[in-house]
């Protein structure tokens, strides 16, 4: 299917008849309008500008200089780069622990941290049969603990009970003996988060992250984020070994930019886009699909 770069490309391709072959200084004029592609999808400009030193080092080779379609040879290039950039095959959630394998939610306030935890207890369940416990280590918004109950409810799953009144690590480790005690496979934790990256946030998360050493840690973040995923990212990045990404919202009408910059910063694989507020909204992250919409 013909993307929006590519009719662009070819419009540009089209100026270039009449020349004898394509030359170096037209495969710049291509690349600006992938450059304009990728900022137009809310990558961040650190990311579009690495991505595109790769892409001009493939580009000025054969295949698309000496290419009879060099809009569509470029096309094809960028999109195998991005797909490469943003996965490598599938990346479904890690288990291989003594159970019960702890998976640490992490990230920004209304990333949809809750959400997603229930979805991913739905999809343990359904996909991989294992017996789930819920459990929220959010003791700055009691509405928060509320909230999971209700979707951990939704999602068949189990919730373990926490209240504004403990501290958070109190909580991790009383919901860990109980796992531990009713033989569940895996414990969900869901954490607090800000609306803005902060230093007692993170000390609380690495705390945590020390007490339970989960098997996963997701960074949960919001694709609508756009350019300032990348700073969220890092900050997260710096503060936990994160082993993964979830990118919420894709049904929004954003083109999913944030999942190159948060992908290249972090170094962990995308693993699920969330892509409905329901509870089956939840699908295993399809780099080759992705690709193709943050081409536009
Ligand atoms: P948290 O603060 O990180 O726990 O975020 P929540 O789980 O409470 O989610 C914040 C809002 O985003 C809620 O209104 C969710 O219904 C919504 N949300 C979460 N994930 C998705 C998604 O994939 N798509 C859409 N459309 N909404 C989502």
């Amino acid at each position: 299917m013909a993307s929006a770069l590519t009719d662009r490309l070819s419009r540009l391709v089209k100026t270039m008849r009449g020349q004898a072959r394509i030359t170096e200084s037209n495969v710049q004029d291509m690349l600006r309008e992938v450059r304009m592609a990728l900022l137009e999808a809310d990558v961040a400009l650190p990311v579009v500008r690495d991505f595109i030193a790769r892409v001009k080092e493939k580009a000025l080779g054969q295949e698309v200089v000496g290419s009879l379609n060099p809009g569509q040879a470029l096309v094809g290039i960028v999109n195998k780069e991005l797909a490469a950039t943003m996965g490598e095959g599938v990346a479904d959630i890690n288990l291989a622990a003594q159970p019960p394998a702890v998976i640490l939610m992490a990230g920004l306030q209304g990333a949809g941290k809750t959400t997603t935890t229930a979805k991913l207890a739905k999809h343990l369940i359904e996909r991989r049969r294992k017996k789930v416990l819920t459990v929220s280590a959010d003791v700055y918004r009691p509405a928060a603990i509320e909230q999971l109950k209700t979707v951990t409810k939704q999602a068949g799953a189990e919730w373990f009970p926490s209240a504004p009144n403990q501290q958070p690590r109190d909580i991790a480790l009383a919901a860990l003996d109980h796992a531990r005690r009713h033989y569940f496979d895996v414990l969900l934790v869901d954490t607090a988060g800000r609306l803005a990256i902060d230093e007692a946030l993170m000390a609380e998360i690495r705390d945590l992250h020390a007490t339970l050493k989960p098997v996963e840690t997701l960074f949960v973040v919001d694709a609508m984020q756009g350019q300032d995923a990348i700073n969220t990212a890092r900050a997260f990045k710096e503060a936990l070994p994160l082993t993964g990404i979830v990118l919420t919202k894709l049904d929004g009408d954003s083109r999913g930019g944030a999942a190159l910059s948060v992908r290249q910063v972090t170094g962990a694989p995308i693993k699920f886009a969330g892509v409905s507020e329901k509870i089956d909204g939840l699908e295993v992250f399809d780099a080759e699909r992705h690709a193709g919409r943050v081409l536009g």
